[in-house]
């Protein structure tokens, strides 16, 4: 698999929806545009092919900036699975996922074609020293717009923070886009919801347009209330024939109804998650990121209602059973102090937290 690199933009491109690319496009291709400022802001879209959201936002983007006047910045735009985006799929079923195969310090053994070609993207950008790097996804499921980071920095912060209030650090999986680049500059993974829906494109056209007329990200810690940062600490998850509702309280475990409006919303201690019939145990179990089982930290049942003891924020709560059975009733975050939890400083870096299960 080749890299093919343009240094403009070929003509009509931005006339194409992401299923139709591959016409004029052969497999991943980076596009250099030259701006005002020379240091490019690195853009990505489409590593997963049903996840159009960037795309739409870089064609509006370009439309309204590039024919006319010159890019306050240069931009790199790196377009992934063109292959994928015609049939509207994450990936194909003989391709790798494409956000696990970037570099990363540990190699894994066998490296793929794509993971050769996305190292070529990776030496490529290293050289020209980007300003910074932006990986744009959408994700399944009721989720506010978020941003991700992997370095515990106040470039980063600030980066994602124009973005979201909530940001989300987290170090595994490996072979992430936005980790492999924060070796050389601030990098951020978008969380744009839905794929499909204006309201997304909007909110990333809007955020790219700033990012592109910043001349600097300043290394000063942000004020508090401009950020609330969180990291995974546990995954809660059920028996599999535990017998499960939602709304009432007649089931073994019955959820409270609209359980997925609670997903990446920070709840106060002593929120209502659901009822239990049997009186007398918790009808599903909590770990941390070692598998230690830590229910009773987060989770108190009296009465049979069972509440949560310590501010958290879910993520993947579904209202699916089949979901809940199978993989897990959702991933447990916690707030984390920007100030205390950074590189250099005495406190220690916390553990190695995951994004598993949340589509980035
Ligand atoms: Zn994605």
């Amino acid at each position: 698999m080749k890299l093919t690199e343009y240094h403009y933009l070929p003509e009509g491109l931005l006339e194409r929806p992401a299923s139709s690319l591959y016409r004029q496009l052969d497999g991943p291709t980076l596009i250099h545009l030259p701006g005002l400022r020379q240091e490019p802001l690195f853009i990505s879209v489409l590593q997963h092919g049903n996840e159009d959201t960037g795309w739409e936002a870089v064609r509006r983007l370009l439309k309204s900036h590039y024919s006319f006047d010159p890019l306050p910045r240069s931009v790199s735009l790196l377009i992934g699975n063109v292959e994928a985006a015609r049939f509207n799929k994450r990936r194909l079923d003989n391709q790798p996922d494409y956000n696990r195969c970037w570099p990363q310090e540990k190699s894994g053994g066998h490296e793929s074609e794509v993971h050769n070609t996305f190292r070529h993207v990776y030496d490529i950008m290293q050289a020209k020293n980007p300003f910074a790097a932006i990986d744009i996804h959408n994700n399944t499921g009721l989720n506010p717009h978020y941003a991700a980071i992997n370095q515990l920095d106040n470039r980063f912060f600030r980066l994602a923070a124009l973005f979201s209030n909530t940001v989300v650090y987290f170090t595994i999986p490996e072979g992430v886009l936005s980790n492999a680049f924060s070796n050389f500059c601030p990098a951020v993974t978008l969380e744009c919801g839905l794929a499909g829906n204006i309201h997304g494109t909007d909110h990333t056209l809007a955020y790219l347009e700033s990012c592109l007329h910043l001349p600097q990200l300043d290394n000063i810690p942000l004020p508090g209330e401009e950020m609330g940062l969180f990291h995974m600490v546990a995954t809660v998850k059920v028996d599999a024939n535990l017998d499960i509702g939602f709304g009432g309280n007649g089931h073994e475990l019955s959820l409270i109804e609209n359980l997925d409006h609670m997903n990446f919303r920070e709840l106060e201690t002593n929120t209502l998650f659901g009822y239990t019939r049997d009186k007398t145990t918790l009808p599903f179990i909590t770990t941390d990121m070692h598998g230690k089982n830590v229910s009773g930290k987060f989770f108190s049942f009296e009465d049979g209602e069972i509440r949560t003891t310590h501010p958290i924020m879910p993520s993947m709560l579904t209202m699916d059973q089949k979901v809940i059975h199978q993989d897990c009733l959702c991933y447990l975050m916690e707030r984390m102090d920007p100030q205390h939890s950074r590189a250099g400083h005495d406190e220690p870096l916390p553990e190695p937290t995951g994004l598993e299960g949340i589509d980035n």
